[in-house]
């Protein structure tokens, strides 16, 4: 499948902004830090990953259902949630030129290990190596804490009452409407909510493209549990052998750096993963990014050490993605966040959040899988980048590629042009497909291959004999002849089989 290539961050940003997935916003004005607008082939892709993420999570289960809350939220539910005390990070600022830096992220870009995230351990570690503003040199304030909530005011009056803030996680959504949810649904234990939409964090330093903007969105699933049921998974008997790569808090907490492989089965019952649930959740992710193409050895899950951990979670396991650009990066977390939040929200609500199971009342406990958008789509790009023969290919997962299908005339000449716009108006009913008749043959299909495009369908001179056309696969460049009227349909299967059929194509 060509070379693999390690590209580098200029390299995928490059592509990003050249082919039209991903635009930094406003890049008349000279862009707005850590916000993106996703172009043609972007939002395509956006809406691919997205449905996908959909169907296999909400559509394809009996156990899960959607919603879609406001971005805008009750500011109790920030306050409940224990969003507004402890959501923060420790803000460096230059006492020579003013620059503000978030500062575990200047420990790390010095190659030093963040052990703990408290203001103490910051300002001794900043004190003990030394370090100073990378861009000038100067001394470093104390680190204070900054809350990352974007906050606005609803309605015209700007006073504390009316504060509220944009959602720094869809999650809390789910929570608030729980009662609702649980009624109209008619949900019974163990059950899941799922939610896709934008969340918002004022992030002291957005960068690396999309992996930390301040506007992005999240996939995240709520999963309910009888918190005397954690062990009491349905479903283990299909997960039990999949195998995961591993790094737990107590192998890094011995100063190991490489995951190992081992069975979830083993990961349980070496007390690795406290709970049932939560390796089923670990599980089913994986096995999601595996569906939409991202390469078994570029992922591992990374357990969270204890001062790593959120508020509200007993156990937190990173999905890591391997960027040759930047690293081990999380893509996803999967959080066991016991009945915390519900707890919490009953508490400050007065209405009571608990559920019957077997007769008796209880507060379930949630186990989180949460993926970011933005950052799924990134690993994809990424992962996806070949050079092969020296050019520039996206061999993306055909279940992801933002258009499967592309259309060309040999020649941009009569009768090829009405031949092949009439094939065009046929598979475009069917599938996202584009149409191009601009230069040379070879450079058409290297236009589509690198956006991506796993098909390419030529129109040429037998065509006008015996109505047949070809199908040329991206990654292989071989190429099939099928007869017009069977075309749609066996593009439909090839796309429907592409893991079969992105190696092996003369079926
Ligand atoms: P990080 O440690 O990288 O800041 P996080 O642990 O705060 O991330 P979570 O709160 O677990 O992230 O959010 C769940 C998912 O949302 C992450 O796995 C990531 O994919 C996505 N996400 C979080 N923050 C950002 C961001 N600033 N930009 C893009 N995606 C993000």
């Amino acid at each position: 499948m060509g070379t693999l290539s390690a590209p580098t961050l200029e390299e995928i940003t490059r592509l990003c902004i050249s082919r039209g997935f991903i635009f930094p916003s406003g890049r008349i004005y000279g862009g707005l830090a850590g916000f993106f607008d996703y172009g043609p082939l972007g939002a395509e892709m956006r809406l691919e990953v997205l449905n996908d993420w959909w169907y296999y999570f909400v559509r394809r289960r009996d156990d899960i259902v959607g919603i879609y809350g406001s971005i805008i939220t009750h500011p109790r539910t920030w306050e409940a949630s224990g969003h507004v005390d402890s959501f923060i990070d420790y803000l460096v600022i230059c006492k020579r030129c003013g620059l503000e830096y978030r500062a575990d992220h200047l420990l790390e870009d010095s190659g030093l290990e963040v052990k703990e995230l408290t203001a103490e351990y910051l300002s001794e570690a900043i004190k003990q190596y030394g370090i100073k503003c990378p861009k000038c040199d100067g001394e470093l304030s104390e680190p204070v804490p900054f809350n990352l909530m974007f906050s606005t005011y609803v309605g015209p009056k700007q006073t504390k009452a009316n504060l509220a803030y944009l959602r720094p996680e869809t999650a809390q959504l789910i929570f608030t409407n729980f009662r609702d949810i649980c009624i109209t649904a008619r949900l019974k234990l163990p059950f899941g909510v799922a939610q896709v939409g934008k969340a918002f964090r004022n992030e002291i330093s957005p960068r690396n493209f999309t992996f930390r903007a301040r506007e992005f969105e999240q996939m995240e699933i709520e999963y309910f549990v009888n918190p005397k049921k954690l062990n009491d998974c349905p479903y283990w008997d299909e997960v039990r052998e999949v195998r995961v790569n591993i790094l737990s808090a107590e192998m890094q907490e011995r100063g190991v750096k490489d995951a190992k492989t081992i069975t979830l089965e083993e990961a349980f019952e070496l007390g690795l993963i406290s709970t049932k649930w939560h390796a089923y959740w670990i599980a089913e992710s994986l096995k999601w990014l595996w569906r939409i193409g991202l390469r078994k050895e570029r992922l591992r899950i990374r357990e969270h050490v204890k001062t790593e951990l959120a508020h509200y979670a007993v156990q937190t396991f990173d999905v890591e993605y391997y960027f040759p650009y930047m690293g081990w990066k999380e893509i996803e977390g999967i959080s066991n966040r016991t009945d915390y939040d519900l707890k919490r929200h009953q508490e400050y609500s007065g209405k009571d959040m608990s559920v019957l199971d077997d007769e008796t009342k209880v507060i379930p406990h949630v186990i989180e899988p949460s993926f970011g958008l933005d950052r799924v789509i990134l690993a994809l790009i990424t992962d996806a980048y070949r050079i092969i023969g020296g050019r520039r290919v996206l061999s993306l997962h055909a279940r992801v590629a933002p258009i499967k299908v592309g259309v060309y005339p040999i020649v941009t000449k009569e009768p090829f042009v009405r031949k092949a716009r009439e094939v065009y108006g046929m598979l475009k009913e069917r599938f996202t497909a584009l149409y191009d008749e601009k230069g040379s043959i070879g450079r058409r299909y290297a236009r589509a291959d690198e956006a991506g495009v796993p098909l390419g369908v030529t129109i040429d001179g037998q065509t006008l004999e015996d109505d047949t056309v070809t199908i040329r696969f991206r990654d292989t460049r071989e190429q099939i002849r099928v007869k017009i009227p069977a075309l749609t349909q066996k593009i439909a299967e090839i796309l429907d089989h592409w893991d079969e059929y992105s190696t092996s194509h003369n079926t």
